[in-house]
C-alpha cells in the first residue's frame, strides 16, 4: 500500500532509549504528521470493518492512541488493558515476564462478556510477552481475539512465534 512509506518515515528512532543499546522506534511524530496517523487508522479500519468485531482492547500506554479511533470507526467498544493499580473497578489480571522479572496487565471484570469478538491493538510488537498476556486475559473471559494489530513489528525478537496461531497484522516490519 503507497500510505506505508509515508507512516514508516514519520516514525523516529532514538539510539539508547530508555537505556543503552535500545533504539527506540518513537511513534510520538508519527501523531505530529496527520496524514500519516490518519493513513495509519485508515488502514485497519479497512481491514476490520466488516470483521464482525464488538471489542478493542488497547494496550497501555500506545494501545490508548491508536485503539480508541479504530473502535470507534468500526463501532466497537474500547476496552483499556492496564498496567497494574491504575482501574479503579474490580479486575483480573495476568502476568508476563520481562528480561528481568515480571510485569502485569489488567482488565475491568465486565468489561467484556462471554462471546465476544475482540481485536487487540498495541503500538510495537517486540518480544511478544504483552500481547500473549493480553490474549490469555480475553480468552480466560471466552472472548474470542480475533487478530492483534500493531503499527510497528521488531522481526528480530520473533514476538510472532510466541503468538503461535494467532493472527497478528503489522504496517511495518523492522529488522
Ligand atoms: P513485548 O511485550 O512485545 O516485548 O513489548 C511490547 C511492548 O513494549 C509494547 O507495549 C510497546 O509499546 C513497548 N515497546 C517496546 N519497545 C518499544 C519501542 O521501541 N518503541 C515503542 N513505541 N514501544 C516499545
Amino acid at each position: 500500500d503507497p500510505r506505508i512509506a509515508g507512516i514508516s518515515s514519520s516514525i523516529r528512532v532514538i539510539p539508547d532509549f530508555p537505556k543503552p543499546g535500545i533504539m527506540f522506534q518513537d511513534i510520538t511524530t508519527l501523531l505530529l504528521d496527520p496524514k500519516a496517523f490518519k493513513d495509519t487508522i485508515d488502514l485497519f479500519v479497512e481491514r476490520y470493518k466488516d470483521k464482525k468485531i464488538s471489542v478493542v482492547a488497547g494496550i497501555e500506554a500506545r494501545g490508548f492512541i491508536f485503539g480508541p479511533p479504530i473502535a470507534l470507526a468500526i463501532g466497537a467498544k474500547f476496552v483499556p488493558m492496564r498496567k497494574p493499580g491504575k482501574l479503579p473497578g474490580k479486575v483480573i489480571s495476568e502476568e508476563y515476564s520481562l528480561e528481568y522479572g515480571t510485569d502485569k496487565i489488567e482488565m475491568h471484570v465486565g468489561a467484556v462478556q462471554d462471546g465476544e469478538r475482540a481485536l487487540v491493538v498495541d503500538d510495537l510488537i517486540a518480544t511478544g510477552g504483552t500481547l500473549c498476556a493480553a490474549i490469555r486475559l480475553l480468552e480466560r473471559v471466552g472472548v474470542t481475539v480475533v487478530e492483534c494489530a500493531c503499527v510497528i513489528e521488531l522481526e528480530e525478537l520473533k514476538g510472532r512465534v510466541k503468538l503461535g496461531d494467532k493472527p497478528l497484522f503489522v504496517l511495518i516490519s523492522s529488522t
